[in-house]
């Protein structure tokens, strides 16, 4: 830059503060490579390693911008021409999003309202092929709200090692269970089959904002790393941007210190909030909750075409609705299950049950006229 302009240019640009401009706590200055905070890591590999048999260690751990970015990398990690991934349906569009992205050819298994949401593990083995991968499991469930048992998690990873793929076990809402099933991880069968954990401090701290999630390798055999996986998630955490490094001071604190009434507290807020929507569902006619929630935030409700008229799909049903009442619900379609409404009913018990009755009087409104 010329003398000239750069003298143009004082005046107008804010001067800069001696540095530290903020005050950050002293193990906070300077840390450049926010990639190498080892401490966190150890953090998480400890919170992920108490829900199962063997010990994890911070080479285990990668923390990413959110879960978002652990289902980034790891979907650009296995993506080669040919490949496909095994994806669950209903589910999560990030996956589908990304794989699209990175050409990866996505597969879907279905989910199974009548089983409380249960993998149907015929489909899911007659999908795999040579070049599938890998599948993705959500537990607890995003959109279903189900939890999965024991039993069902060790037929899954038995199936997996059948078909020779790894399992990516998404956990973003781990120990959000307010039911009967308590929440399993994945990880606890990683001597069958290879886990890739993914997590993040969003759901479960309830700071969707702060962006900090983790892939963790659960891998007693190394098989991970004999195929080059690990090898190929550190060379993608080189070339992007890690979490901020005072999101990333803030783990060990926020995991290890945080009281258990928190925890308390939300899941009975949750647990109320379920409760109302399943019960308040059986008075609307034109939607059916087959499984009551036991998880999560989400749930899946059928609509039923028989008692409303003049409605074609979901994707009409939840415009009409956003239109006629306010209120918003996320059509099926959108998480693979046409005709399906995926809500998110953890508001406040006065809102959810206003919305539920809006709900009621749109489908009277629209309830078939018999002759
Ligand atoms: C919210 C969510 C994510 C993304 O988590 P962030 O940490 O907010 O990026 C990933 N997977 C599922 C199933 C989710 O519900």
């Amino acid at each position: 830059m010329g003398g000239g302009k750069k003298e143009n240019l004082e005046g107008k640009v804010a001067p800069l503060l001696p540095a530290p401009c903020i005050l950050l706590p002293e193990p906070l200055r300077p840390e450049p490579h926010s990639s190498h905070l080892v401490p966190r890591r150890w953090a998480v590999a400890d919170l992920v390693s108490s829900d199962f048999p063997y010990k994890l260690s911070a080479d285990n751990v990668f923390l990413t911008v959110g879960c978002t970015e652990a289902i980034n990398i790891i979907t650009t990690v296995l993506a080669r021409p040919g490949a496909n991934i095994l994806l669950p349906r209903p589910g999560y569009p990030q996956y589908q999003a990304r794989a699209a992205f990175c050409r990866l050819e996505v597969r879907y298994f279905d989910l199974l309202p009548d089983r409380g949401w249960e993998l149907d593990l015929d489909s899911l083995e007659s999908l795999a092929d040579d070049n599938t991968v890998a599948m993705v499991l959500i537990n607890p469930s995003n959109p279903c709200g189900n939890v999965f048992t024991y039993h069902h998690l060790k037929k899954v990873a038995e199936t997996a090692k059948k078909l020779g793929i790894f399992i990516i076990s998404d956990e973003v809402y781990a120990h959000l269970t307010f039911g009967s099933k308590p929440y399993v991880a994945m990880g606890a069968f990683a001597s069958i089959v290879p886990i890739i954990t993914l997590g993040s401090l969003s759901k479960r701290w309830v700071v969707p904002g702060w962006r900090l999630g983790w892939i963790v390798t659960c891998d007693p055999h190394g098989i991970l790393q004999d195929i080059g996986i690990v090898t190929n998630i550190k060379t993608y955490l080189d070339i992007t941007s890690n979490p901020p490094t005072f999101v990333q001071a803030a783990v060990p604190q926020i995991l290890e210190k945080t009281k258990d009434d928190f925890y308390t507290k939300n899941l009975n807020i949750m647990k109320e909030a379920a409760e109302i929507l399943y019960d308040r569902c059986k008075e609307i006619p034109c939607l059916t909750c087959p499984h009551k929630p036991e998880g999560t935030m989400t749930a899946m409700l059928k609509i039923n075409f028989s008692k409303i008229e003049g409605i074609v799909d979901d994707v009409d049903f939840c415009v009409k609705l956003a239109k006629e009442e306010s209120v918003v619900l996320l059509p099926g379609a959108t998480v693979g299950l046409k005709n399906w409404i995926r809500i998110t009913y953890v508001v406040d018990p006065s809102a959810l049950k206003e919305g539920l009755s809006r709900i009621k009087s749109f489908s009277l409104r629209h309830a078939i006229q018999l002759p």
